[in-house]
């Protein structure tokens, strides 16, 4: 209808003000600072509507892991679209890019894990598996085993199952959640919550919450435990090494489903396929979304292991759930074709062998700023942790206030960092090349010294 017309980046802040409102955004503060129109994409590059280019150093919404503009994806869309641009797979029906798709999932999932539910969505995926451990249970009959163990400060996605599932205290507030049936234990951040415990044992501490809650739960009615192998928008929480080892000895003495989010970590973050496989994890589910299409359409789904797949299937029974675009034509079409990239140009390879280490190594090196006291990572995820005391760990009077200032100078110097508090976060595209890591890791350290200036922080000259 308009899209002829070209519009002034004033035009398009007005028209957005006017009109959009925006997720996870304070539209009044919004309105006085006005959008940035992020207007066009290549490889790990922005360009914003008034030509700045700046590099994505968080591959969108930690999606974009092919990296922008692949025309291979478009066409896949574009093909698919002419085809059969939409069917459902209610009703005993199934298109081939689905089935494909499916197949194709199963052949990089963990050994035991052989069927996919698709959804729209990394939340819907979450609210699959929701209505999914209690239709297990039911079906073993088991149907007073209900309760989800979640984590504090956990994501799951937005929708209210989502939303419960997680752990993010701002998000229940508002929403009255969570919903009855889920409960939450203590995530294992140990620089914001180790205390005076080494690593180690507090990441045993932290897992032994989750037997602490079993038994407070009662083991009859606790249905599944879900976490994020890495917990992403909580701040790129790295599990000390105890941690994941601990909670499995729990699980092998419990009668518990494993749901582990994937949606981050799935399709090459870590540099293994899944989170799961860095972390040797056995999970029952897995939910995906993300990286499955890279982005460049919505997508989503829960990897099923055979112990609930075949449950379901042997039983018979009709599960009352699925949504109108599970398993998208066109969205599977380009999650098939993103498969293909990933595998035939061996990127989480490179993710591994070279990416990783040497983004790793690389920001390493910013633990010597003066602000800085911890820098972590796994793959090609990272986190900064900005603090007033590198001793003590101690972070800046009020909080936020830090992270708020250097994600702004990020961008000022060209780069997308993002800030949780005062945690800056990276996960860039995994095609990321080495120079482009040399240029983030130069521009985040600029934007430290511009934060410490801001924060009166006393910087010496030097550059990593
Ligand atoms: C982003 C995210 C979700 C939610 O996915 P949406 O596609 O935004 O609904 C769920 N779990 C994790 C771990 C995520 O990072």
């Amino acid at each position: 209808m308009t899209t002829q017309i070209t519009y002034s980046t004033a035009q398009l802040q007005a028209m957005d003000h006017a009109h959009y409102l925006h997720p996870f955004t304070d539209h009044k503060d919004l309105g006085a600072k006005g959008t940035r129109i992020i207007e066009r994409a290549e490889g790990v590059y922005l360009w914003d509507s008034d030509g700045n280019k700046v590099l994505d150093g968080m591959a969108g919404l930690w999606c974009v892991n092919i990296g922008y503009g692949r025309t291979e994806l478009a066409d896949a869309a574009y093909k698919q679209m002419l085809e059969l641009p939409y069917y459902n797979s209610f009703f005993q029906c199934a298109n081939p890019p689905a089935v494909k798709l499916a197949s194709a999932i199963a052949q990089i999932a963990p050994e035991h894990m052989n069927h996919v539910f698709f959804t729209g969505s990394g939340s819907e995926s979450n609210d699959t598996v929701l209505r999914m451990v209690r239709r297990y249970w039911d079906l073993k009959g088991k149907p007073d085993k209900k309760t989800i163990i979640g984590r504090i400060n956990g994501y799951h996605g937005s929708t209210v199952a989502g939303a419960s599932l997680g752990g993010m205290s701002a998000m229940h507030e508002q929403g009255d959640l969570p919903i009855p049936g889920i409960v939450h234990i203590p995530q294992p951040y140990w620089f914001g919550e180790g205390g005076d415990m080494t690593p180690d044992e507090f990441g045993i501490w932290a897992a032994q919450q989750l037997e602490a809650k079993i038994q407070e739960v009662g083991e009859d009615k606790v249905a599944a435990f879900i976490a994020e192998p890495i917990q992403g928008a909580g701040g790129v929480i790295i599990p000390p090494d105890t941690y994941w080892p601990e909670i499995k000895r729990i699980l092998a003495r419990h009668e518990i489903l494993l749901v582990i989010d994937e949606v981050i970590c799935g399709f090459g973050r870590t540099g293994e396929w899944f989170g799961s496989q860095h972390y040797d994890l056995k999970p029952d589910l897995m939910p995906i979304a993300k990286g499955m299409t890279s982005g460049y359409l919505p997508m989503g789904g829960v990897i099923v292991g055979e112990r609930v797949a075949q449950t379901l299937i042997e039983h018979g029974g009709e599960f009352f759930h699925g949504y109108t675009y599970s398993g998208h034509p066109v969205a599977a079409a380009v999650g098939l074709k993103n498969l293909e990239i990933l595998r035939d140009e061996k990127i989480v390879d490179y993710v591994k062998e070279k990416a990783a280490p040497y983004l790793q190594s690389k920001i390493a090196q910013l633990a010597e700023h003066p602000l800085v006291g911890e820098v972590r990572g796994v793959g090609l995820l990272g986190a900064i942790e900005l603090v007033s005391n590198k001793a003590t760990r101690e972070r800046f009077a009020e909080k936020g206030m830090a992270g708020s200032i250097c994600r702004d100078m990020c961008v000022r110097n060209g780069l997308v960092m993002r800030a949780v508090g005062d945690t800056m976060i990276m996960s860039p595209p995994l095609i990321i090349k080495p120079a482009e890591i040399d240029e983030l890791v130069t521009k985040a350290w600029k934007a430290l010294d511009m934060t410490a200036e801001q924060l009166g922080v006393e910087v010496s000259p030097r550059q990593p």
